[in-house]
């Protein structure tokens, strides 16, 4: 995968990706990790930045105890828990007043590199569960068992683009022809 790069577009509903633009990402990936361009490329996308003319996220506190938070453009998904941090304070500032804090459920990042042993190699995770060796995305493969892991966990997925986050299930290189209806059905627990 190659890093988002941005461009300022007149049409802001205009997300499309081109030749060109591939071109301009495979030289700037080559300087950076030549190895990474024999890697096969799974899905071209371009999505619309929330940026504003600042160059900074817009955070503001108004009256009432209402805030806004706007233009958080790239690197907002990295920053999410300081702004909601920086937010928290906001509020406090502005008097409110917190409970108690609570503890929060221990969550456990499942593997889904390929660095360590994924559960369709692991035998012992398939005799202790036989879905850990059915697998269901076999472009990522992703296992049942892992799908209804994910859907069974402290915090599941709700979408199929949330689902595959979780599992990588339909996110390879066919982008879910073969799983989507299996995972779908799984999803709205048919
Ligand atoms: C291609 C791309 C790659 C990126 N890569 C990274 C990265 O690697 N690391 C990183 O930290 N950040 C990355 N970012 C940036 C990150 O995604 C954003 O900073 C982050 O998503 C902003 O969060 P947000 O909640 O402010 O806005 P959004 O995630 O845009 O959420 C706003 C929500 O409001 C909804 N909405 C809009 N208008 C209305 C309306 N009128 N009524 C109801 N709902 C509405 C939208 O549908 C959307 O769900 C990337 C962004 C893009 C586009």
């Amino acid at each position: 995968m190659l890093g988002p790069t941005a461009q300022n577009l007149e049409d802001k509903t205009d997300s499309g990706s081109s030749e060109d633009g591939l071109k301009f990402l495979r030289e700037k990936g080559r300087k950076i990790a030549p190895e990474l361009l024999d890697e096969e490329i799974t899905a071209i996308y371009a999505g619309l930045r929330a940026s504003t003319e600042h160059s900074d996220f817009q955070i503001r506190a108004h009256q009432n105890k209402y805030i806004t938070v706007g233009g958080i453009r790239s690197t907002g998904l990295t920053a999410s828990m300081a702004i909601a941090e920086y937010v928290k304070d906001l509020l406090v500032k502005d008097g409110l007043i917190l409970g108690a804090e609570k503890a929060l459920p221990p969550i456990t990042m499942p593997n889904l590199g390929e660095a360590f042993k994924r559960p369709y190699q692991d035998e012992s995770a398939i005799a202790a569960k036989s879905g850990y060796g059915e697998i269901i995305c076999h472009c990522e493969r992703a296992t049942r068992q892992e799908v209804l892991d994910a859907l069974d966990s402290a915090i599941p997925p709700t979408t199929l683009g949330g689902l595959g986050r979780r599992t990588r299930a339909g996110l390879g290189r066919c982008q879910g022809f073969y799983c989507h209806s299996e995972l779908r059905k799984m999803l709205e627990g048919k």
